[in-house]
């Protein structure tokens, strides 16, 4: 049925090591009240099992931006579809991604948000792919570091396509 994806991570995998995130992230917020940032729309599988996997007080929030990679401009602006409904100044924040790629997005997101004050601000992806990096960002936590594949599934998209998919494959054309 979808003969153009090869598996990379099943179901499975995901889970165990969405676990392991959630107890990492566990011990190093305890005693703190994050706002947990997910950045939509890839990030919305992610998100909502690695909250579950979280055993804190939190606050979860959402931001959809559109980012414009014009050549190799990385400080320009990001355009947000929507914004987080709540303040975050003097508050821990934790962004989640789906992926890291060139990491210019992510960039552009983290200056936005350290305009508004956080008193941390530290980043959780699912994927990571370095070899592709254009900036250099922060990334603390990795779900799996990847070579450099196109891949969907679990809230990455091929055109809107194939987020609904329970596992990570590569797709090729
Ligand atoms: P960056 O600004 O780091 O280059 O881009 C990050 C965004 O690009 C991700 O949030 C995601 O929307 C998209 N992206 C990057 N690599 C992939 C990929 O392999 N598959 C999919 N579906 N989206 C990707």
């Amino acid at each position: 049925m979808h003969e153009r994806i090869t598996p990379l991570f099943s179901e499975e995998q995901i889970r165990v090591r969405v676990k392991e995130l959630g107890v990492q992230l566990t011990a190093d917020y305890a005693g703190k009240v994050p706002v947990v940032v997910g950045l939509l729309n890839g990030v919305f599988p992610f998100m909502a099992d690695l909250v579950r996997a979280m055993d804190l007080d939190m606050d979860v929030s959402f931001m959809q931006v559109a980012s414009y990679h014009g050549g190799t401009e990385s400080t320009g602006e990001v355009h947000i579809l929507k914004d987080l409904d709540r303040s975050i100044q003097g508050r821990h924040l934790l962004v989640v991604e789906d992926i890291v790629d060139t990491g210019l997005t992510l960039h552009k997101v983290r200056n936005l948000l350290k305009d508004r004050e956080p008193l941390s601000i530290k980043v959780c992806t699912l994927l990571d792919k370095p070899s592709r990096r254009k900036i250099e960002v922060p990334v603390h936590y990795v779900g799996f570091t990847i070579p450099d594949h196109f891949v969907i599934g679990y809230g990455l998209d091929l055109d809107g396509k194939y987020r609904n998919l329970p596992y990570v494959g590569v797709y090729h054309p």
